[in-house]
């Protein structure tokens, strides 16, 4: 097997590579989306905020039905609403 480079990664090349972690955590990443495990944490993360899996798969439901048209922008809005709301003994 070749290789068809001469290996060598200048380091303005790999600066040019590295991306912040898509998490939101700050870390920078070699050029990847997140740090390893960290599309984990997002996953947790938004479960958390819109209150669940069950409760993300309905917003997603939601925003597809609104995208293919099945569903009125109101009702959509209503779902949204439902879903993002701040509960009023949250945080
Ligand atoms: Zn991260």
């Amino acid at each position: 097997m070749k290789c068809g480079g001469d290996g060598v990664i200048t380091r303005q090349a790999y600066l040019s590579r590295m991306a912040n972690c898509e998490c939101g955590c700050g870390g920078t990443t070699d050029g990847r989306e997140f740090l390893q495990g960290h599309d984990q944490r997002l996953r947790t993360n938004l479960e958390q905020r819109v209150g669940g899996l069950l409760k993300l798969r309905s917003l997603v439901e939601a925003a597809g039905e609104y995208a293919n048209g099945t569903l009125a922008l109101d009702a959509f809005a209503d779902r949204v609403r439902a879903s993002l709301a701040r509960r009023p003994q949250g945080h």
